[in-house]
């Protein structure tokens, strides 16, 4: 039995705000709340800070900012922010249906400042039976949350992610969700639609998955009726952040650099760098050991999967990883501009500003090494 009337531990802005904070004041905003004291409240107090306007800090952070001092962390947030206008607009009422459906109901919920009748933003708040001190599971969980949402701003998933209070009520459930109700809930995400069985289909159906999982990835980390997550993950290399889905025999990455999800076939893509079409011909002759026959070069064409536009706009990309957020992400940047604009300077400000983990331009940084190499090349 889950104790609801348990305190979180959360870190709270001193100030409160009537309206929506704007630019500088964000940042100060932040700074003050993560460095606070964190402190146990019950899901009703935290509730009264938000309604007073205050900003509070769902991760703990520890000895500085930024997400690599994350500690730990109970409650989860998504804000519906009804910003993609090729879906629907999602209410807080259908909003509190898909949390029904799917067996996971929030602590509690708010109407945003910047709600409007027409475009309605709230956030709703999860709170888990217990802290989560692993960041690889607080991505997980943060994700799947997410994913549940089509109207969800999706990345609102970083560790170090602060939420502002609110002008408006806050709905209080006072529910608690496990972890492992959580990863279920990614079971689902994973399976696609339902269509007639294809001879593929009806391969991977009989395909022993887990013993391929199990050779390759070796220690088990956790093990129930569900899923199955492996202590070293065989696509981004990072520790317990595979899962494995056992009904629907698909797999997740939740690493943020990995991020891929599927069937066999797409496991086979990305641990063998394949494309789809040598994965399933990979998959049926040398796993499944099947006759090749004289005009399987014609099948396979025929065989191909396909994917809807509708199925790709829905997938759950790995969030973004930033070096500078909303600014540098993680990945080759090219800056280019004529002789003397200050494209060196630029380089050197921003590289001092990561390597301190200080804002650069106003934006703020995730602390990291850096190295500046100023090779000038003569071109003749
Ligand atoms: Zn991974």
């Amino acid at each position: 039995m889950t104790n609801t009337n348990s305190k979180i531990l959360v870190q709270v802005d001193s100030k409160a705000y009537a309206q929506k904070p704007e630019g500088k004041e964000i940042g100060g905003i932040k700074s003050r709340t993560q460095k606070s004291e964190a402190k146990y409240l019950t899901i009703y107090e935290l509730a009264t800070e938000i309604e007073q306007g205050k900003s509070f800090s769902p991760g703990i952070l520890e000895s500085g900012l930024g997400a690599s001092n994350w500690k730990e962390q109970q409650i989860f947030g998504v804000d519906i922010d009804n910003n993609d206008e090729t879906l629907p607009i999602l209410t807080p009422k259908e909003a509190m249906k898909i949390c029904k459906d799917n067996g996971v109901l929030p602590a509690l919920c708010y109407k945003t400042f910047s709600n409007t009748a027409d475009k309605p933003k709230f956030r709703i708040m999860f709170k888990l039976n217990e802290p989560i001190k692993h960041d690889n599971r607080r991505l997980l969980i943060a994700s799947t949350l997410v994913a549940l949402f089509p109207q969800a701003d999706k990345s609102c998933v970083n560790a170090d992610r602060i939420f502002f209070g609110t002008n408006k009520k806050v709905k209080t459930l006072n529910k608690t969700v496990s972890f492992d109700k959580i990863l279920e809930l990614g079971s689902k995400q994973v399976t696609s639609e339902k269509h007639e069985l294809t001879e593929l289909d009806k391969l991977k159906a009989n395909f022993d998955f887990e013993s391929l999982l199990n050779e390759a990835c070796g220690e088990i980390t956790r093990r129930t009726k569900t899923y199955i997550m492996y202590k070293y993950c065989p696509i981004c290399g990072h520790h317990d952040d595979f899962i494995y889905y056992i009904k629907s025999k698909t797999f997740k990455c939740f690493g943020a650099h990995g991020g891929a999800g599927g069937s066999i076939i797409d496991y086979l893509m990305a641990t063998r760098n394949l494309s789809q079409m040598q994965a399933i011909d990979y998959f049926k002759y040398e796993l499944c050991r099947l006759p090749r026959g004289k005009n399987d070069n014609t099948k396979e064409i025929s065989q191909l999967e396909l994917i809807s536009a509708k199925q790709l706009i829905k997938q759950n990309l790995a969030p973004i990883n930033w070096c500078i957020e909303d600014f540098l992400p993680q990945g080759l940047a090219l800056i280019v501009a004529q002789p003397k604009a200050g494209k060196s300077w630029l380089t050197l400000t921003i590289c001092l500003s990561a390597s301190m983990g200080k804002d650069f331009l106003g934006y703020h940084t995730n602390k990291g090494e850096t190295l500046y190499l100023a090779l000038e090349a003569v071109i003749d």
